[in-house]
């Protein structure tokens, strides 16, 4: 039997580090410094801007809960959803110098019960899905900052 294998189930939404330390990848506009996520090259979001160019950099690894909630029901395909699913909860975390607020599930074992508002989080990935090949596929997710 083959060994397991991992692959990012979005190409280029992030990147290991050689410490192992996960951090996001964002657009970041050479004219206006305005941030997105997820990461593109082209058309800033800022509509007062008219820059056509955005850089790929890496975005801060902490920040806090903006908002969040909980999933009790299983998304429809062609979400990938565990089955039996399993409720899950999802925040929207404002990252520490960027101000951007990126979404994202919390990791397994962490509930809506677990969260406030204004508390710190940090990157880590998990698996969202197998594929047909038995690849597992990552994501990023966030966890309570140790
Ligand atoms: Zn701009």
């Amino acid at each position: 039997m083959p060994a397991a294998t991992t692959a990012p189930a979005f190409e280029g939404w992030f990147a290991t580090d050689d410490d192992g330390d996960t951090h996001l990848i964002g657009g970041k506009c050479t004219q206006c410094a305005t941030y997105v996520f997820p990461p593109r090259e082209t058309n800033c979001p800022n509509p007062a801007c008219d820059s056509d160019t955005l850089a790929l950099v890496p975005l801060s690894r902490r920040g806090t809960v903006w908002s969040y909630t909980e999933n009790r029901y299983a998304p429809p395909p062609p979400y990938p959803s565990p089955d039996p699913f399993v409720p899950f909860a999802v925040a929207a975390v404002e990252l520490a110098d960027e101000g951007l607020i990126v979404l994202g599930k919390v990791v397994e074992g962490t509930l809506a019960a677990d969260l406030t508002v204004g508390m710190a989080m940090e990157l880590t990935t998990m698996t969202l899905y197998v594929d047909d090949d038995g690849v597992e596929r990552t994501t990023h997710a966030w966890r309570i900052a140790q």
